[in-house]
């Protein structure tokens, strides 16, 4: 693997620019003002632990004036035609096509993900907007008569209230997008609360909404590092309805207790631990295409990285070698730079976890045949890692990497390959490799995880009901679920009319 590492903290005009553009307030009830307090956060870029742009960071007050602009619009929303909404989502949507180009150059400087990366995010974040836009006017009930005769049922389906949104920051504009996009086309009004590594991306979609008619008070923005206080307040507070969150699974627990005392509705995107599943009958040249995707997009910084590569032991050796050769050609720098395929990862923390973790599987008899050793210098990268014959009991099995480390483990039959695959508290997506398919769909039926990639290493789609089983959530985001998860039922009876 190639490294090439940025000099210095020098941003170029283009950069220095954008940078300038996006808002560096709160944005609440349509006005962007700073912290009550003053208070401000930083943005660095990982690869060069650079300064970007200092924003406000809401005190607990912001939050509630949040909360306040978001309880006191959601009637009117709620109330606005749905095809007025569709049409401010599909305004947004355009917008983000048009600053296509921005939106990921600003992503891949305050998260480090290679820009071609970050254009696909965009691609697929924006996305959300379309798809919500046209489920919008698609939301219905229906009416129809009671069994014994006497009555007539009716359903009807409403917003289901203000909502709070958390996101996490690997997915800064996507994570948003897709919360954002199906609480609006609902009729739910929303405060946003963006991981505080990675805030700018967000005030970039805020700003869009602003432009695309949104009306003020329906999409507020709280960035701050008093992360824990000023989210609580809002969970607590008995005018939310609703609480959507990204992130890690220990945190996702946390919120829950929270949420249990207003009864919220919730949804919970949370970790993952996907294994990677490949059998004697694969077509190796695409397990190894599949492989180096599901493991090293976004520098393996994925709820849905393939954490574990299970391969049958007849063709393990030869699934390493094809990985490990072209795993050595990646080129390692700054996400800005052409042809870079590892960034940095968000922090130094990170790089710490992804030392460890290898230091153990090491230590416990695994081969490492490339990388493993964080690289010097500014910046927080680590290079991408293949680890074979890792074994049972090594905390990269259990753990969730997140981070550029690709492990496997051999297995003996599909009983065996099933047994390790579920053998984890997590379960949100799973990978296989079979070109036979009577066993492809013996897997759709026995691994317990709510996704499958089937000879594919890339499963989001914004058409999709994308969610975890288990640990690694409740509910889903895109598809035709996506809309109802801010959406209440009401159920209504009536007596037959002609009674
Ligand atoms: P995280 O530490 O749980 O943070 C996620 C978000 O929660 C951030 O906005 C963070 O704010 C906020 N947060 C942290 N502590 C909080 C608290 N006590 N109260 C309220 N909010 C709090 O996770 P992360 O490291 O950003 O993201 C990585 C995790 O997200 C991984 O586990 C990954 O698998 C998961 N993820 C899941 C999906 C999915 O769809 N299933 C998608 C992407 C990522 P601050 O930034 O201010 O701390």
């Amino acid at each position: 693997m190639t490294e090439s590492h940025p000099t210095g903290p020098q941003l170029t005009e283009r950069e220095t620019q954008l940078l300038a553009a996006v808002p560096d307030g709160l944005y609440v009830d349509g006005r962007w003002r700073p912290a009550s307090d003053g208070a401000t956060l930083t943005v660095t870029d990982p690869a060069t632990g650079a300064e970007l742009k200092r924003i406000a960071s809401a005190t607990v007050d912001d939050g509630v004036a949040a909360l306040d602009a978001a309880a006191g619009t959601f009637d009117a929303w709620a109330g606005t035609p749905a095809r007025e909404r569709a049409e401010i989502l599909r305004r947004a949507f355009d917008l983000l096509i048009e600053r296509a180009q921005d939106a990921a150059l600003l992503m891949t400087l305050e998260m480090g993900k290679p820009l071609d990366q970050s254009r696909t995010e965009v691609a697929y974040g924006a996305e959300f907007l379309r798809w919500f836009s046209e489920e919008a006017p698609r939301v219905t009930g229906r009416y129809g008569p009671s069994p014994e005769g006497t009555g007539r049922v009716i359903v009807t389906q409403h917003p289901v209230g203000p909502a709070f949104l958390i996101t996490p920051w690997n997915f800064p504009l996507a994570m948003a997008t897709r919360k954002i996009a199906p609480a609006l086309a609902a009729g739910c009004t929303v405060v946003l609360k963006p991981a505080s590594l990675t805030p700018l991306t967000t005030l970039f979609v805020a700003k869009i909404f602003e432009e695309a008619g949104l009306p003020a008070g329906v999409l507020n923005v709280v960035t701050t590092s008093n992360t824990g206080p000023v989210s609580e307040r809002i969970i607590r507070d008995p005018r939310l309805r609703k609480l959507s969150f990204t992130g890690s699974t220990p945190v996702g627990r946390k919120l829950l207790e929270q949420a249990a005392g207003g009864v919220l509705r919730t949804s919970m995107e949370l970790g993952g631990n996907a294994p990677f599943l490949v059998f004697d009958d694969a077509d190796l040249d695409k397990a190894v295409e599949g492989a180096l995707v599901a493991k090293f997009r976004n520098i393996g910084q994925a709820c849905t990285a393939a954490n574990r590569f299970l391969v049958h032991r007849s063709v393990a050796d030869e699934f390493a070698e094809r990985v490990t050769r072209r795993v050595a050609e990646f080129r390692m720098g700054r996400g800005t730079e052409d042809g870079v395929t590892i960034g940095p990862l968000i922090d130094a923390a990170a790089v710490a976890k992804s030392a460890t973790l290898v230091a153990d599987a090491v230590g416990r008899g695994a081969t490492l045949r490339l990388g493993g050793t964080p690289a010097e210098g500014a910046g927080t990268f680590f290079p991408a890692t293949v680890l074979t014959d890792v074994r049972p009991g090594s905390d990269l099995l259990r753990e969730e990497i997140f981070g550029p480390v690709l492990a496997v483990v051999p297995f003996d039959d599909e009983d065996d390959a099933v047994r390790l695959a579920n053998d984890t508290e997590y379960g949100l997506v799973s990978y296989v490799y079979t070109e036979n398919l009577a066993r492809g769909q013996r897997m759709i039926e026995r691994l317990a995880t709510g996704m499958m990639g089937l000879n594919v290493g890339v499963i989001s789609n914004a058409a999709a009901p994308f969610g975890g089983w288990k640990a690694s959530g409740l509910g889903r985001e895109g598809g035709a679920e996506g809309i109802h998860e801010y959406l209440q039922t009401k159920y209504t009876l009536t007596p037959d009319p002609r009674l």
